[in-house]
Protein backbone atom coordinates (compact mmCIF):
# COMPACT_ATOMS: atom_id res chain seq x y z
CA UNK A 1 0.00 0.00 0.00
CA UNK A 2 0.91 3.54 -0.66
CA UNK A 3 2.04 5.35 2.45
CA UNK A 4 0.30 8.43 1.71
CA UNK A 5 -3.14 6.53 1.69
CA UNK A 6 -2.86 5.49 4.96
CA UNK A 7 -5.32 6.23 7.64
CA UNK A 8 -3.19 8.01 10.88
CA UNK A 9 -4.60 9.69 13.96
CA UNK A 10 -2.22 11.90 15.72
CA UNK A 11 -4.25 12.08 19.30
CA UNK A 12 -2.73 15.24 21.46
CA UNK A 13 -3.19 15.58 25.06
CA UNK A 14 -4.20 19.00 25.88
CA UNK A 15 -2.28 20.99 28.80
CA UNK A 16 -1.85 17.51 29.88
CA UNK A 17 0.58 17.85 33.00
CA UNK A 18 -1.91 20.59 33.69
CA UNK A 19 -5.13 18.71 33.02
CA UNK A 20 -3.72 15.44 34.90
CA UNK A 21 -3.34 17.92 38.49
CA UNK A 22 -6.88 19.57 37.70
CA UNK A 23 -8.72 15.77 37.26
CA UNK A 24 -6.58 14.74 40.42
CA UNK A 25 -7.31 18.34 42.74
CA UNK A 26 -10.49 20.23 42.26
CA UNK A 27 -9.26 22.95 44.05
CA UNK A 28 -7.38 23.35 40.83
CA UNK A 29 -10.29 23.53 38.42
CA UNK A 30 -11.01 26.11 36.35
CA UNK A 31 -8.28 28.15 37.73
CA UNK A 32 -4.50 29.59 35.93
CA UNK A 33 -2.29 26.75 36.59
CA UNK A 34 1.63 26.35 35.78
CA UNK A 35 3.46 22.74 35.99
CA UNK A 36 6.96 23.80 37.15
CA UNK A 37 9.92 22.31 38.17
CA UNK A 38 10.79 20.82 41.52
CA UNK A 39 12.67 24.42 41.99
CA UNK A 40 10.26 26.55 41.15
CA UNK A 41 12.02 29.70 41.44
CA UNK A 42 14.72 29.03 38.58
CA UNK A 43 11.73 26.84 37.16
CA UNK A 44 9.95 27.36 33.57
CA UNK A 45 6.14 26.51 33.24
CA UNK A 46 6.40 22.92 31.45
CA UNK A 47 2.78 23.02 31.09
CA UNK A 48 -0.03 26.03 31.70
CA UNK A 49 -3.34 25.02 32.00
CA UNK A 50 -6.01 26.14 29.63
CA UNK A 51 -6.89 29.11 32.05
CA UNK A 52 -3.44 30.04 32.15
CA UNK A 53 -3.02 29.98 28.33
CA UNK A 54 -6.08 32.82 27.78
CA UNK A 55 -4.29 35.06 30.18
CA UNK A 56 -1.02 34.87 27.89
CA UNK A 57 1.55 32.57 29.86
CA UNK A 58 2.70 30.18 27.66
CA UNK A 59 4.84 26.97 27.74
CA UNK A 60 8.44 27.28 28.54
CA UNK A 61 7.94 30.81 30.43
CA UNK A 62 10.10 31.53 33.24
CA UNK A 63 8.00 31.29 36.24
CA UNK A 64 9.21 34.80 37.12
CA UNK A 65 8.02 35.85 34.16
CA UNK A 66 4.53 34.12 34.20
CA UNK A 67 3.97 35.25 37.14
CA UNK A 68 4.50 38.98 35.77
CA UNK A 69 1.86 38.51 33.20
CA UNK A 70 -0.71 36.38 35.21
CA UNK A 71 -0.31 37.05 39.18
CA UNK A 72 -2.98 34.91 40.01
CA UNK A 73 -1.37 32.04 38.11
CA UNK A 74 -1.04 29.04 40.81
CA UNK A 75 2.62 27.43 40.29
CA UNK A 76 2.09 23.53 41.14
CA UNK A 77 5.74 21.19 41.12
CA UNK A 78 5.18 18.57 38.59
CA UNK A 79 4.80 15.11 39.47
CA UNK A 80 6.55 12.70 36.65
CA UNK A 81 5.05 9.47 37.89
CA UNK A 82 1.84 10.73 37.78
CA UNK A 83 1.83 11.56 34.52
CA UNK A 84 3.18 8.43 32.95
CA UNK A 85 0.64 6.41 35.17
CA UNK A 86 -1.94 8.22 32.80
CA UNK A 87 0.42 8.16 29.87
CA UNK A 88 0.22 3.89 30.23
CA UNK A 89 -3.77 4.17 30.58
CA UNK A 90 -4.73 6.36 27.28
CA UNK A 91 -2.17 4.23 25.48
CA UNK A 92 -3.41 0.76 26.73
CA UNK A 93 -6.82 2.43 25.51
CA UNK A 94 -5.69 2.96 21.83
CA UNK A 95 -4.07 -0.41 22.15
CA UNK A 96 -7.48 -1.79 22.25
CA UNK A 97 -8.41 -0.01 18.85
CA UNK A 98 -5.16 -0.88 16.69
CA UNK A 99 -1.75 -2.39 17.91
CA UNK A 100 0.04 0.12 15.28
CA UNK A 101 0.57 2.74 18.14
CA UNK A 102 3.43 4.51 18.39
CA UNK A 103 3.79 6.67 21.77
CA UNK A 104 5.13 9.62 19.78
CA UNK A 105 6.16 11.68 23.63
CA UNK A 106 4.47 11.95 27.22
CA UNK A 107 1.38 13.07 25.41
CA UNK A 108 0.94 12.62 21.92
CA UNK A 109 0.70 8.85 20.18
CA UNK A 110 -0.04 7.93 16.58
CA UNK A 111 -2.42 5.12 15.53
CA UNK A 112 -2.18 3.34 11.94
CA UNK A 113 -6.15 2.73 11.80
CA UNK A 114 -5.84 2.19 7.95
CA UNK A 115 -7.28 -1.26 8.80
CA UNK A 116 -9.68 -0.91 11.54
CA UNK A 117 -11.16 2.16 9.92
CA UNK A 118 -11.37 1.59 6.31
CA UNK A 119 -12.29 4.76 5.09
CA UNK A 120 -12.14 8.11 6.95
CA UNK A 121 -15.54 8.56 8.12
CA UNK A 122 -14.69 5.41 10.21
CA UNK A 123 -11.61 6.90 11.60
CA UNK A 124 -13.57 9.61 12.75
CA UNK A 125 -16.58 7.57 14.73
CA UNK A 126 -13.59 5.56 16.20
CA UNK A 127 -11.26 9.05 17.22
CA UNK A 128 -14.89 9.94 19.16
CA UNK A 129 -15.05 6.82 20.39
CA UNK A 130 -11.20 6.69 21.44
CA UNK A 131 -12.36 9.88 23.14
CA UNK A 132 -14.88 8.93 24.95
CA UNK A 133 -12.89 6.21 26.67
CA UNK A 134 -10.24 8.37 27.59
CA UNK A 135 -12.90 10.35 29.38
CA UNK A 136 -14.24 7.61 30.82
CA UNK A 137 -10.76 6.05 32.06
CA UNK A 138 -8.63 8.90 33.01
CA UNK A 139 -11.28 11.31 33.99
CA UNK A 140 -13.33 13.99 31.75
CA UNK A 141 -10.46 17.74 32.30
CA UNK A 142 -8.05 15.32 30.09
CA UNK A 143 -8.88 16.02 26.72
CA UNK A 144 -7.12 16.20 23.41
CA UNK A 145 -6.85 17.00 20.10
CA UNK A 146 -6.96 14.66 17.38
CA UNK A 147 -5.68 14.97 13.34
CA UNK A 148 -6.88 12.23 11.12
CA UNK A 149 -4.70 12.00 7.45
CA UNK A 150 -2.72 10.06 5.11
CA UNK A 151 0.61 10.37 7.19
CA UNK A 152 1.89 11.34 10.64
CA UNK A 153 3.31 14.24 9.41
CA UNK A 154 0.00 15.99 8.08
CA UNK A 155 -1.68 14.08 11.07
CA UNK A 156 0.13 16.46 13.46
CA UNK A 157 -0.49 19.22 11.68
CA UNK A 158 -4.04 18.71 11.44
CA UNK A 159 -4.67 18.05 15.37
CA UNK A 160 -2.44 21.13 15.95
CA UNK A 161 -5.11 23.30 13.76
CA UNK A 162 -7.85 22.92 16.56
CA UNK A 163 -6.89 23.03 20.08
CA UNK A 164 -8.39 22.39 22.62
CA UNK A 165 -10.63 18.87 22.42
CA UNK A 166 -10.51 19.42 18.30
CA UNK A 167 -11.17 16.68 15.84
CA UNK A 168 -9.94 17.86 12.42
CA UNK A 169 -10.10 15.21 9.41
CA UNK A 170 -7.68 16.09 6.56
CA UNK A 171 -7.89 13.65 3.47
CA UNK A 172 -5.10 13.20 0.86
CA UNK A 173 -6.61 15.59 -1.55
CA UNK A 174 -7.05 18.08 1.25
CA UNK A 175 -3.56 18.09 2.70
CA UNK A 176 -2.27 20.72 -0.04
CA UNK A 177 -4.99 23.10 1.51
CA UNK A 178 -4.08 22.31 5.05
CA UNK A 179 -0.21 23.59 4.34
CA UNK A 180 -1.44 26.32 2.48
CA UNK A 181 -3.07 27.58 5.93
CA UNK A 182 -0.24 26.69 8.00
CA UNK A 183 2.96 28.36 8.53
CA UNK A 184 6.09 26.55 7.47
CA UNK A 185 7.32 26.28 11.59
CA UNK A 186 3.85 24.67 12.41
CA UNK A 187 5.43 21.67 10.99
CA UNK A 188 6.98 19.00 13.16
CA UNK A 189 10.52 18.97 11.64
CA UNK A 190 10.67 22.67 10.76
CA UNK A 191 12.22 24.44 13.25
CA UNK A 192 13.51 28.12 14.16
CA UNK A 193 16.92 27.68 12.62
CA UNK A 194 15.27 26.15 9.17
CA UNK A 195 13.04 28.66 8.89
CA UNK A 196 15.65 31.25 9.03
CA UNK A 197 17.48 29.35 5.98
CA UNK A 198 14.37 28.66 4.34
CA UNK A 199 13.75 32.39 4.23
CA UNK A 200 17.21 33.16 3.12
CA UNK A 201 15.76 31.28 0.14
CA UNK A 202 13.48 33.20 -0.32
CA UNK A 203 11.24 30.26 0.80
CA UNK A 204 8.26 31.96 3.50
CA UNK A 205 4.72 29.46 2.70
CA UNK A 206 4.36 25.88 1.52
CA UNK A 207 3.31 27.09 -1.84
CA UNK A 208 6.79 28.22 -2.54
CA UNK A 209 8.96 25.35 -0.66
CA UNK A 210 6.78 23.57 -3.13
CA UNK A 211 7.76 25.14 -6.22
CA UNK A 212 11.48 25.20 -5.53
CA UNK A 213 13.75 22.88 -7.09
CA UNK A 214 14.55 19.93 -5.32
CA UNK A 215 18.31 19.73 -5.80
CA UNK A 216 18.97 23.61 -4.64
CA UNK A 217 16.92 22.57 -1.86
CA UNK A 218 19.63 19.20 -1.32
CA UNK A 219 22.27 21.54 -1.98
CA UNK A 220 21.11 23.74 0.93
CA UNK A 221 20.36 21.34 3.05
CA UNK A 222 21.39 17.61 1.80
CA UNK A 223 18.90 14.74 2.42
CA UNK A 224 16.81 16.98 4.60
CA UNK A 225 16.49 19.20 1.14
CA UNK A 226 14.23 15.79 -0.29
CA UNK A 227 12.64 15.71 3.07
CA UNK A 228 11.72 19.39 3.03
CA UNK A 229 10.08 18.87 -0.67
CA UNK A 230 8.35 15.73 0.45
CA UNK A 231 6.63 17.61 2.92
CA UNK A 232 5.68 20.67 1.16
CA UNK A 233 3.59 18.47 -1.37
CA UNK A 234 2.04 16.32 1.91
CA UNK A 235 4.27 13.45 1.67
CA UNK A 236 5.77 11.47 4.74
CA UNK A 237 9.01 8.90 4.20
CA UNK A 238 8.35 6.70 7.16
CA UNK A 239 5.65 4.71 8.62
CA UNK A 240 4.16 4.48 12.58
CA UNK A 241 6.39 2.33 13.78
CA UNK A 242 5.10 0.12 16.83
CA UNK A 243 5.62 0.44 20.34
CA UNK A 244 4.74 -2.77 22.36
CA UNK A 245 3.52 -1.79 25.85
CA UNK A 246 6.03 -3.37 27.42
CA UNK A 247 9.10 -2.45 25.05
CA UNK A 248 11.61 -1.85 27.90
CA UNK A 249 12.45 0.98 30.38
CA UNK A 250 16.16 0.58 29.86
CA UNK A 251 18.76 -1.26 27.51
CA UNK A 252 21.41 -3.22 29.28
CA UNK A 253 23.94 -6.07 28.27
CA UNK A 254 26.52 -7.69 30.54
CA UNK A 255 29.23 -9.93 29.64
CA UNK A 256 31.86 -12.82 31.55
CA UNK A 257 34.86 -12.16 29.72
CA UNK A 258 36.41 -15.33 28.45
CA UNK A 259 39.62 -14.85 30.51
CA UNK A 260 39.68 -12.62 33.53
CA UNK A 261 42.54 -9.89 32.47
CA UNK A 262 43.42 -5.97 33.42
CA UNK A 263 44.93 -5.02 29.75
CA UNK A 264 43.19 -2.03 29.09
CA UNK A 265 43.06 -2.72 25.36
CA UNK A 266 41.06 -5.66 25.78
CA UNK A 267 38.31 -4.14 28.27
CA UNK A 268 38.49 -1.63 25.63
CA UNK A 269 37.33 -3.53 23.04
CA UNK A 270 34.52 -5.66 25.09
CA UNK A 271 33.41 -2.48 26.08
CA UNK A 272 32.84 -0.72 22.67
CA UNK A 273 31.16 -4.15 21.66
CA UNK A 274 29.18 -4.33 24.76
CA UNK A 275 27.96 -0.59 23.91
CA UNK A 276 27.51 -0.95 19.83
CA UNK A 277 24.95 -3.86 21.06
CA UNK A 278 23.11 -1.58 23.92
CA UNK A 279 23.00 0.71 21.18
CA UNK A 280 21.87 -1.11 17.70
CA UNK A 281 18.81 -2.42 20.09
CA UNK A 282 17.42 0.99 21.26
CA UNK A 283 18.42 2.24 17.68
CA UNK A 284 15.89 -0.97 16.14
CA UNK A 285 13.38 0.23 18.88
CA UNK A 286 13.41 3.81 17.73
CA UNK A 287 14.17 5.13 21.13
CA UNK A 288 17.35 6.99 22.63
CA UNK A 289 18.54 7.01 25.92
CA UNK A 290 19.74 10.06 28.22
CA UNK A 291 21.44 8.10 31.32
CA UNK A 292 23.94 5.50 30.93
CA UNK A 293 25.51 3.50 33.54
CA UNK A 294 28.43 0.96 33.52
CA UNK A 295 29.38 -1.34 36.20
CA UNK A 296 32.52 -3.86 36.58
CA UNK A 297 32.85 -6.99 38.08
CA UNK A 298 36.43 -8.22 39.57
CA UNK A 299 37.79 -11.30 40.14
CA UNK A 300 37.50 -11.32 43.56
CA UNK A 301 33.44 -10.27 42.84
CA UNK A 302 34.16 -6.82 44.62
CA UNK A 303 32.29 -4.72 42.14
CA UNK A 304 31.81 -0.89 40.77
CA UNK A 305 29.34 1.10 38.89
CA UNK A 306 28.28 4.23 38.35
CA UNK A 307 25.98 6.65 35.99
CA UNK A 308 26.07 9.39 34.15
CA UNK A 309 23.53 12.01 32.50
CA UNK A 310 23.41 13.19 28.84
CA UNK A 311 22.50 16.66 27.94
CA UNK A 312 21.32 14.74 24.27
CA UNK A 313 19.64 12.06 23.68
CA UNK A 314 22.01 8.75 22.78
CA UNK A 315 21.75 6.03 20.11
CA UNK A 316 25.02 5.81 18.64
CA UNK A 317 27.43 2.95 20.27
CA UNK A 318 30.57 5.06 20.19
CA UNK A 319 29.17 7.88 22.00
CA UNK A 320 27.59 5.48 24.94
CA UNK A 321 31.49 3.86 24.88
CA UNK A 322 32.93 7.46 25.45
CA UNK A 323 30.80 8.19 28.56
CA UNK A 324 31.20 4.50 29.85
CA UNK A 325 34.81 4.62 29.65
CA UNK A 326 35.53 7.79 31.72
CA UNK A 327 32.91 5.79 34.46
CA UNK A 328 35.28 2.76 34.36
CA UNK A 329 38.81 4.40 33.37
CA UNK A 330 39.59 5.83 37.16
CA UNK A 331 38.59 2.41 38.91
CA UNK A 332 41.07 0.82 36.34
CA UNK A 333 43.60 3.00 36.90
CA UNK A 334 42.84 2.85 40.93
CA UNK A 335 44.48 -0.83 41.01
CA UNK A 336 45.61 -1.24 37.80
CA UNK A 337 46.53 -5.11 38.82
CA UNK A 338 43.00 -5.96 39.78
CA UNK A 339 41.73 -8.29 37.36
CA UNK A 340 38.41 -8.12 35.83
CA UNK A 341 35.51 -10.30 35.53
CA UNK A 342 32.54 -9.01 33.92
CA UNK A 343 31.36 -5.68 32.23
CA UNK A 344 27.96 -4.58 31.72
CA UNK A 345 26.43 -1.24 30.32
CA UNK A 346 23.00 0.01 30.93
CA UNK A 347 21.38 2.80 28.85
CA UNK A 348 18.63 4.10 31.00
CA UNK A 349 15.78 7.19 30.63
CA UNK A 350 14.64 5.97 27.67
CA UNK A 351 12.70 8.82 24.88
CA UNK A 352 11.63 8.04 21.36
CA UNK A 353 14.63 8.78 19.28
CA UNK A 354 13.92 12.90 18.19
CA UNK A 355 15.99 11.34 14.92
CA UNK A 356 16.81 15.34 14.91
CA UNK A 357 18.04 16.96 11.83
CA UNK A 358 21.43 18.13 12.93
CA UNK A 359 23.22 21.30 11.15
CA UNK A 360 26.51 19.92 11.93
CA UNK A 361 27.48 17.35 8.66
CA UNK A 362 29.71 15.49 10.80
CA UNK A 363 26.95 14.09 12.93
CA UNK A 364 24.62 13.62 9.89
CA UNK A 365 26.91 11.79 8.12
CA UNK A 366 27.46 9.06 11.53
CA UNK A 367 23.54 9.02 11.25
CA UNK A 368 23.46 7.71 7.83
CA UNK A 369 26.27 5.53 8.24
CA UNK A 370 24.76 3.91 11.10
CA UNK A 371 21.15 3.71 9.37
CA UNK A 372 23.05 1.73 6.53
CA UNK A 373 24.69 -0.49 8.93
CA UNK A 374 21.17 -1.06 10.55
CA UNK A 375 19.84 -2.28 7.57
CA UNK A 376 22.49 -4.35 6.83
CA UNK A 377 22.16 -5.89 10.44
CA UNK A 378 18.17 -6.26 10.00
CA UNK A 379 18.48 -8.42 7.11
CA UNK A 380 21.87 -10.42 7.14
CA UNK A 381 21.52 -10.58 11.69
CA UNK A 382 23.72 -9.60 14.29
CA UNK A 383 27.63 -9.62 13.78
CA UNK A 384 27.46 -8.74 10.21
CA UNK A 385 29.81 -5.54 11.13
CA UNK A 386 32.36 -4.70 13.45
CA UNK A 387 33.84 -1.70 14.22
CA UNK A 388 38.23 -2.55 13.73
CA UNK A 389 38.40 -1.95 17.15
CA UNK A 390 36.40 -4.49 18.31
CA UNK A 391 37.74 -7.43 15.76
CA UNK A 392 39.50 -9.15 18.60
CA UNK A 393 37.03 -9.03 20.87
CA UNK A 394 34.80 -12.45 20.77
CA UNK A 395 31.48 -12.69 22.19
CA UNK A 396 30.55 -16.17 23.05
CA UNK A 397 26.95 -16.80 23.95
CA UNK A 398 27.27 -18.85 27.19
CA UNK A 399 24.93 -19.36 30.01
CA UNK A 400 26.87 -16.73 32.31
CA UNK A 401 27.55 -14.57 29.36
CA UNK A 402 24.57 -12.20 27.44
CA UNK A 403 21.64 -11.21 29.42
CA UNK A 404 18.95 -9.56 27.61
CA UNK A 405 16.43 -6.57 28.71
CA UNK A 406 18.00 -6.57 32.46
CA UNK A 407 19.31 -4.09 35.18
CA UNK A 408 23.15 -4.21 35.81
CA UNK A 409 23.13 -4.23 38.97
MG1 LIG B 1 -0.04 18.21 24.13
Amino acid sequence: MRMDSRIILHIDMNSYFASVEQQANPFLRGKPIGITGKNQKRSIVATASIEAKRLGVKTAMSTWEAKKICPSIILYPGDPEKYSDITRRFNAIYRSFTDRVEAFSVDESFLDLTEEATDYLGAAFMAQAIRERVREECGERITASIGVAPNRLMAKLASESVKPNGLTVVQAHEVLELLDRSNLEDLCGIGGRIRERLSDLGIETFAQLREFPVDRLVEAFDSYGVWLHEAAWGREIEHVTTSTPDSPKSYGHSYTLPENTNDLTILKRYLLGLADKVAWRMRRDGVAACRVSAYVRFADFSGHGEQRTSQEPLTDGLALFEIVWRILRPFFQVAPSRLVRLLGITASMVCPDPKRISLFKKERRMRSVLSSLDQLQHRYGAGIWKRAGTLQAEFKSRSSGFHFDHDVP
